[in-house]
């Protein structure tokens, strides 16, 4: 987690925005003022970032766009870039190409009709779905598939080289073989679910369901801001809480603090009254996932 405020960047708590980093690839979502300096700041590569998520327009989380992609270009980052967004991208990406001017790589635009879609990031698949804001919101489940178990006796009684079973693991058909002859049902992968700016609504509970982490929305730590919440299409901390505990999720970190909470934690307790696993966000906050064979 680069940032865990809303609204506006303080001294100490830079903007929403989480970082995923799967092997060399990574993937940013969202991207407001002072993100790039949270990326140094936590040792991220931004030369490594391939695609950008963004949920929406407003100012805090996409502020930080054109200065990322000009220290991208200046770390000689050559790659493309995929950025999506919900519509209005496009126009979106003109007004930040007239600030950086030309870039030296090529920026692959997504435009989520409907706030919906799926998509392939060379990190993983990632699934956009609709939250509850002011405005047209993406938010953003990213899931690592796992192949099913190699299964050797298999491969062996059907005659399989063992030159190929390498690929056949990979999920990969080599020399007229195919990965179904010796895998097992697909495993059990892994999913992160970014979920801000959002009232808490079916979607997102839909969304959400089962993933290994929910970062979402959690605007306000005070429950008497509820109407306050409603009203800006934000969430409180309990509700948070209580969106996740009806998702089956199995983390959440709580993010997009409001200026006006103080002490992040603050909402903490309310959140976990619904779920008791529920994590105060934190600038720098870091979770490594494994596949739950190779959890230790
Ligand atoms: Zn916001
Ligand atoms: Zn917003």
């Amino acid at each position: 987690m680069l940032g865990c405020g809303g609204t506006q960047p303080l001294p100490g708590r830079a903007l929403a925005a989480l970082w995923l980093q799967v092997g060399g690839s990574a993937l940013l979502l969202d991207c407001g003022e002072g993100t790039q300096t949270a990326a140094r700041r936590w040792g991220k590569s931004l030369y490594k970032l391939d695609a950008i998520l963004l949920t929406h327009y407003h100012g805090d989380h996409i502020l930080g766009l054109p200065g990322l992609l000009m220290t991208q270009a200046a770390l000689g980052r050559a790659a493309p870039v995929t950025v999506a967004g919900p519509p209005g991208l496009r126009q979106m990406l003109a007004a930040v190409r007239a600030l950086t001017g030309p870039l030296p790589f090529a920026l692959r635009p997504i435009e989520l009709e409907d706030c919906a879609g799926q998509f392939l990031v060379p990190a993983g698949q990632v699934t956009a779905f609709p939250c509850r804001h002011r405005v047209a919101c993406c938010g953003y489940a990213y899931t690592l598939p796992r192949a099913g178990r190699f299964d050797p006796v298999r491969a062996r009684a059907a005659g399989i080289p063992v030159a190929c079973w390498r690929t056949l693991q990979s999920g990969q058909p080599v020399d007229g073989f195919t990965p179904d002859m010796v895998l097992g049902p697909p495993r059990r992968g892994l999913k992160v679910v970014y979920a801000t700016d959002t009232a808490p609504c079916p979607a997102v509970r839909r969304a959400a369901a089962g993933a290994d982490l929910l970062c979402m929305d959690a605007t306000y730590a005070d429950e008497a801001d509820a109407p306050k919440a409603k009203l800006y299409g934000h969430s409180t901390c309990r509700q948070a809480g209580a969106l996740a505990a009806a998702a089956g999720v199995r983390r959440l970190w709580l993010t997009h603090y409001s200026a006006a909470v103080e002490d992040p934690a603050a909402g903490l307790a309310a959140a976990a009254a619904a779920f008791p696993a529920a994590e105060a966000g934190a600038d720098g906050k870091a979770l490594t996932l494994r596949f739950d064979e190779d959890m230790p």
